[in-house]
């Protein structure tokens, strides 16, 4: 079942106690979609301006990643830069240059139109809606990332876009950001009443949890010897997860469980080296591996 996603394609400047890049190929909708396209088709709606090149591009190559909704333009692509931490908890963002993205006006290519998966990674909220209106009917299902960039400058067309989704998945400070509110059980109470009726919080080296009118369900993070770089790590783990719910066809809460899973194996990988080295040389073996250990990891008995 296809999987359509909006949301930057970018370069990088990143910085971490491991090391530096000053340009490395990075962007949420580029993280979602390698990730996802282990376990489902994945339609990619972007831009990119003119320093994009074929080498670039080889990122979606070879994959189950349609790039006809990718367009080019005369200009720059989006450029984010940022620091992190000794512990790698915490971030700065140094630099956001929109460049293409301030004037993009996405055209959902024809075949897009029957998407039944739909999710609106990081990018501007009103690009976000207007994607997701393109699409044919109700989706089955509609989830959606942001960050603190959005939240402050354009609250309220993030609000409306929230109108109409299923499922937000942000990181806990972007919770307690949106919803005014430090307790995460809480927090979700106030975002259920903005739309979505499931919350995925990923928070990081300390897991993800998922709330919904059934309760609450959490999943660790992989315990890693040397995270070198986080970059990327949220969008990795939408893509494991929405890609894994598309695949499977359902929205159960069983299935809902393995998509977790399913996230946090890919955010693991994510990590593990800088931009997306790790993920360009990954094998649908060592996912399911991961998932495997998931499982141990995560077993007892009362
Ligand atoms: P994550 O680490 O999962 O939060 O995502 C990092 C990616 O998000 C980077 O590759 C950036 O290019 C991209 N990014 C950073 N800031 C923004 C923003 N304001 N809008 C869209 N994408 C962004």
């Amino acid at each position: 079942m296809s999987l359509l996603v909006v949301g930057s394609v970018a370069f990088d400047a990143l910085e971490s106690p491991y090391g530096k890049v000053d340009r490395a190929l990075g962007g949420a909708a580029t993280y979602f979609a390698v990730a996802a396209s282990f376990f489902t088709p994945v339609n990619l709606v972007a831009i990119v301006g003119d320093d994009f090149t074929k080498e670039d591009e080889e990122i979606f190559r070879g994959r189950n990643i349609d790039v006809s909704g990718l367009e080019r333009a005369v200009g720059k692509t989006f450029f984010w830069a940022g620091r992190y931490s000794e512990n790698l908890n915490e971030r700065v963002t140094l630099a956001t240059e929109l460049n293409v993205f301030a004037e993009f006006k996405p055209r959902l290519p024809e075949k897009y139109r029957a998407s039944k998966y739909v999710f609106l990674a990081n990018i501007a909220p009103d690009l976000q809606r207007d994607v997701l209106h393109q699409v044919n009917g109700k989706p089955k299902m509609a989830a959606l990332d942001t960050m603190n960039y959005w939240i402050e400058r354009t609250n309220s067309e993030l609000r409306e876009t929230l109108r109409h989704v299923d499922i937000l998945m942000i990181n806990d400070a972007e919770t307690r950001q949106l919803s005014n509110e430090h307790n995460l059980l809480r927090a979700a109470k106030h975002i259920f009443k903005m739309g979505p009726s499931t919350l995925v919080v990923k928070r990081g080296e300390y897991g993800a949890m998922m709330v919904d009118r059934r309760g609450v369900f959490c999943v660790p993070a992989f315990p890693l010897e040397e995270p070198h770089d986080p970059t990327g790590a949220g969008d990795s783990f939408a893509g494991g997860f929405m890609g894994y719910l598309a695949g499977a066809k359902d929205t159960r809460d069983a299935t809902l469980r393995r998509a977790m899973v399913y996230g946090s194996v890919l955010g693991s990988f994510a990590v593990e080296r800088f931009g997306l080295e790790r993920l360009r040389v990954l094998k649908r073996s060592e996912i399911h591996a991961r998932a495997r250990h998931f499982a141990k990891l995560t077993q007892f008995k009362l």
